[in-house]
């Protein structure tokens, strides 16, 4: 069974300060997952997370994780930007962008920042807009499909970032003839992967590519970046991955193939979002509308404008009606939001307890890739966030949007 990280009176209390729906954050749930990471890969003095801020871009939230030693991944100009208001600068910063404007890559060397690049030609795109630094990433795609014990889990052939293994050396040869003088290795080849081989079974690939590199070019190989992609149990009965298991794992490879290679000050990154948040948020919504038609329908006053795995992805978000936890299970609901969209549901013939017009619904493991990819669909305003403290109290992070942020893009 899941549980919320709130007690029902809590939610309560919530919903009648700020309204509904809302996202709330677990920052307790967030800080204790960071420290087991970085105990995890406490065997790598130079361990770093950055996390992806595209995952959860709320100041607050990317401070917490500043507090527990994080970093952060930008992808864009203004990701750029809100991590450098949030006090993050140079090596705290990654940048791993694709199809990259001149602009967005003007403003991550001006940080100081990691650059990993997409392609091959940025080498030359790099050249031309800032310049080469002393240390420059390049991001690697295997081609293939990646499985695990005979079963496919993604398809990087028809991923379109990266290069091929002939443009990583390609790539490195020019960039050290430019004045780059120490380098990194990215790979991102699985989404949301819940098996614990994935980053072990990836880090043997690029520690081998390391070794290549390195012997072939006489590169010096900073870092290896395993990027995100560790999942969470969306579903009650799904098992965590093992951030332990993971990360032994990681070494094991590290110990076979870097360390043999004199290799052995190699650092690890990671750019995880989903595995960072996503568990430790929640979206608050109300039951407003019962619908008995060919199906039975709960309308609640959140949307796929709030929530938009479920209608993007058919996501599974599993649901609890607060003060029903125990209840049985003898409702077949669809529980849909107000888009003028029919895939604007949260679940589709999901057996829930018999739900009343008022009850609250927390709809669990939204902390990642949730308010974020909010949008204005049928003049919708994002929701608000709220940061459940470890003392307990709340605090406002992020306000709602009003009509007046709706309109203030618009010429009339
Ligand atoms: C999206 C993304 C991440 C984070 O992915 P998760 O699935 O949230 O872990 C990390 N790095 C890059 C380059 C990404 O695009």
């Amino acid at each position: 069974m899941k549980k919320t990280f709130a007690t029902k009176e809590k939610f309560q209390e919530i919903a009648e300060q700020y309204g509904t729906p809302v996202h709330i954050y677990d920052e307790r749930g967030i800080r204790e997952n960071a420290r087991r990471l970085y105990r995890a890969f406490s065997w790598n003095p130079g361990y770093k997370e950055y996390f992806a801020v595209k995952a959860t871009p709320t100041p607050r939230i990317l401070k917490i994780l500043k507090e527990e030693g994080c970093g952060v991944d930008c992808s864009s100009l203004t990701e750029l930007i809100l991590a450098e208001k949030c006090g993050f600068s140079g090596g705290d910063i990654m940048f791993s962008s694709n199809e990259t404007p001149a602009a967005d890559m003007k403003k991550a060397r001006e940080l100081g920042a990691y650059i990993n690049l997409d392609d091959y030609t940025h080498v030359r795109f790099l050249k031309d807009t800032c310049g080469v630094p002393k240390t420059v990433c390049c991001r690697f795609n295997p081609g293939g499909v990646f499985s695990v014990a005979n079963q496919i889990m993604d398809n990087p052939r028809d991923a379109k970032y990266g290069m091929t293994r002939g443009q990583m050396k390609s790539a490195y040869r020019d960039l050290m003839a430019l004045g780059a003088e120490r380098f990194g290795i990215h790979a991102f080849l699985v989404s949301n992967a819940t098996f614990n081989e994935y980053y072990p079974m990836m880090a043997r690939q690029l520690f081998t590519l390391a070794v290549e590199l390195h012997e072939s070019t006489g590169a010096k190989v900073e870092f290896v970046n395993l990027s995100g992609g560790i999942g969470i149990p969306y579903y009650p009965d799904q098992i965590a991955p093992n951030i332990e298991t993971i990360a032994a794992g990681v070494r094991q490879a590290y110990e076979d193939i870097l360390i043999p290679a004199g290799m052995g000050d190699v650092r690890i990154f990671t750019e995880l979002g989903r595995y960072m948040l996503g568990p430790y948020g929640c979206l608050l919504t109300r039951a407003i509308h019962e619908k008995h038609i060919y199906k039975e329908y709960i309308g609640v006053d959140a949307c796929a404008c709030d929530l938009m795995r479920p209608a993007m992805y058919g996501a599974y978000h599993h649901i609890t009606v607060l003060g029903k936890e125990s209840a049985p299970l003898d409702h077949l609901y669809d529980v849909v939001g107000g888009l003028c969209e029919n895939n604007d549901k949260f679940a589709i013939d999901r057996e829930l307890p018999g739900i009343d017009m008022g009850d609250l619904l927390v709809i669990h493991d939204t902390g990642a890739h949730g308010h974020a990819m909010g949008y204005n669909y049928n003049g919708r305003l994002r929701s608000a966030e709220v940061l459940l403290r470890e003392d307990g109290s709340t605090e406002l992070i992020r306000r709602a949007e009003t009509v007046d942020d709706y309109f203030a893009t618009m010429i009339f």
